[in-house]
This record gives C-alpha cells, structure tokens and sequence, in this order.
C-alpha cells in the first residue's frame, strides 16, 4: 500500500472512530519546519543508533543512503553522547568523537533523504556501563549520585549524576545546545532511562527528598531549556514513569524506586518512547501514556515476536497521540552497521545484530502495510 494509501486509511480510520489501524498524534504548534519528513499527519519511522566510532561514520552514511532510505525510515534517533568535539567542555570528548563537520554532513545527508535527525545524550542516569564511566562523571566526580567519595550504591553500573547539583546548568546545558547546532535538529532526546541512583541518602543536597520530585526535576529544567528556550521538541524514554507493580513489567522497563509519580509532575508535549523487548500479550503504558496525554513512541528491540506483539498492541491502542514506531539496535560497534547493510558473511555475526537489522527491517515493512 503506497504512503498515500496509508494516510487516506488513517483519516478514514479517525473520522469513523475506528481503532486498529495507526493514528498518528497532529504535531504541536512548537513542530518545526527546519526539518523534513515528520509533518504532521505523517507516521513517524524511526531507527535508532547509537553512534559509531567517527571512523565508522562512512558505514552509517552508507546505512543511511543503502538501507533506512529504501525501506522507508523517516526520523533517525543518533544517541551521539559524549561523542562529539565538543568546543564548550573540550574536556568531555570521548575517544572516536565525531566533528560538527561530521554531524552537519550526516544532517544533510538525511536531509536529502527525507529523514528528520534527532541527537540524543543520556542525561541524568546512563552516566556509565559497567566498568567504563562516561566522561562527565570522570572529569566532574563530585557530580555523581552520591559524590563519588561517599558511594556505596548498589548499581554503580549505571550511574546517574545529582539532579540537584549546581553545575548541570553549567556544564550540560552548552552539550546540548551544540549537538542540536550541528545537526541542525528541530528536536531532542534526552535519555532518561535507567535512573537507578537517585535521592541517596548521601548525597547532602538529595537526601530525604522523594525520588519522584527529583526526577521531575530534572525533566522540567531539561523542558525548560530544550522547548522553553531552544523551540526543539523534547524526546525521552518512558521507563522510569512508570509503576512496575502496577503495570506489571520488570524493573529495567519500568520503576521500582519511586520515580513513577514524577509523571503527573512533567509536561505533556514531551514524546516518550516505551520501550519493551520482551514478548507479551499486552503493553499496557502504550494506552497509559496517550491516556495521560502524552504523544507516544512504542519502541521495540530484536526479538521479532515481541517486536511484532508490540506493535500489534500500538496499533490496537492507537489514539491521535500515537506517532508510529522506533526500531532500537543497541550496539555501538561496525557489527550492528555491518548488519543492517547485509555485508559480509551475515552468518558469522553475532546474533544482536542480526536480529536487531532483520526485526528493523521487518517493522518498517509492516508499517507500511
Ligand atoms: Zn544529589
């Protein structure tokens, strides 16, 4: 069924009231025009990636052009992190950094594609993996949820830095603002997910607050800044907004530590993307998302029978706040690049990456049923 096709259902699909096929959210006044693609009425398709070493730059441009194109990808996420040159805090480049030459050629070239690029930096949690700490939190120490000579938190393999701490403004801030300059972006994702240290009781500026204030916190002031002062639209994951006994998911897609009430706290132009990667019969946040008003991203990963159940599920649950689909990867190294071209022996890649280029692949055709 051609684009055209697709849209002409979806109208038909709200004007009759009737669920089960996409219903894509309008965009808000604050949409922009820099970009293509993504207008309002428009399924948005994305892909996220998380960025290569600049090296490898030349395979993601290729992916771009040879595969997300082709296939019909309309917005690309690029979780960019500490990855760039920055010129504010030199200091926070980390190995393999891309250059705002970089960005600006790989803006362009979707661009010409047709796919809106949205840069990403985890903000808050998502500070380090396992036992490599990202560059803030090893230049700034005392930045880390608690400050890093009192800690004894339990999931140091992701660490988060303080909410309350006076120099995020400071120093984040100036991040953010060169990676939306660079790509040109009309929009930005923030991360968010995975905060799992938060309101220690050693931290001397956090202790005895409620989890869920500090979160919203740390949302609001990023709204302020990124819709507020910027005028780019504000993306997030939607984990930690949700209860996990109430809606029954693990403690990794959603909250076990109190940060859930920050949901009623933030506001609702911000685009969350739910993810889920394990098969169920159903997602219940998918419905709980648009309910509280919010437009929603449902997000599945690689396993192709959860992938398929969620969206099966968005589009049973489709309101006007449904936007479409974001295909996640999860890999960093030229494996997962290497996968999504289908270049090589494909039978001698791990299976990540290949399930993750054969679940994108299989979603994006599904969304253009
Ligand atoms: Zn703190």
């Amino acid at each position: 069924m051609t684009e055209t096709n697709w849209i002409a259902r979806r109208l038909k699909a709200m004007s009759t009231a009737v669920c089960g096929l996409w219903l894509v959210g309008s965009a808000s006044a604050a949409e922009p025009a820099r970009q293509p693609a993504t207008r309002p009425g428009t399924t948005w398709r994305g892909v996220h990636i998380l960025s290569p070493d600049k090296a490898h730059l030349p395979l993601l441009e290729r992916a771009i052009t040879e595969v997300f194109a082709p296939i019909g990808v309309n917005v690309l996420v690029l979780e960019v992190g500490y990855k760039f040159e920055f010129a504010s805090h030199p200091e926070l480049r980390q190995e393999g950094a891309m250059s705002r030459a970089d960005a600006r050629r790989i803006a362009e070239l979707c661009r010409r594609h047709s796919i809106r690029v949205m840069p990403e930096l985890d903000c808050l949690g998502h500070q380090s993996w396992k036992d490599n700490v990202w560059p803030l939190l090893t230049k700034y120490p005392d930045m880390e949820e608690p400050p890093s000579k009192a800690k004894d938190a339990p999931r140091l393999y992701c660490r988060s830095w303080c909410p309350l701490h006076p120099k995020v403004t400071e120093i984040v801030f100036p991040l953010l603002d060169e990676l939306i300059d660079a790509f040109e972006a009309d929009a930005f994702h923030v991360g968010m997910d995975e905060v799992f240290v938060i309101g220690s009781e050693q931290c001397p500026r956090c202790k005895g607050k409620a989890p869920a204030e500090l979160y919203a916190k740390a949302v609001n002031d990023l709204h302020r800044h990124l819709v507020g002062e910027k005028k780019v639209t504000m993306l997030m994951w939607g984990d930690r907004l949700l209860d996990a006994k109430t809606m029954k998911y693990g403690e990794w897609e959603a909250s076990i530590n109190g940060t859930a009430p920050a949901i009623d706290m933030i506001p609702k132009d911000i685009v969350i993307c739910d993810w889920h990667y394990g098969l169920r019969d159903d997602y219940p946040s998918i419905r709980y998302f648009q309910e509280k008003g919010f437009r929603v991203w449902p997000s599945p990963w690689r396993d192709m029978k959860a992938a398929e159940a969620l969206m099966a599920c968005a589009r049973r649950d489709a309101t006007d706040k449904m936007l479409g689909i974001l295909c996640t990867t999860w890999m960093s190294d030229p494996m997962m690049l290497r996968a999504i071209l289908g270049e090589g022996d494909q039978s001698k890649l791990p299976e990540h990456p290949r399930e993750a280029a054969a679940a994108l692949r299989t979603c994006m055709e599904k969304m253009r049923r």
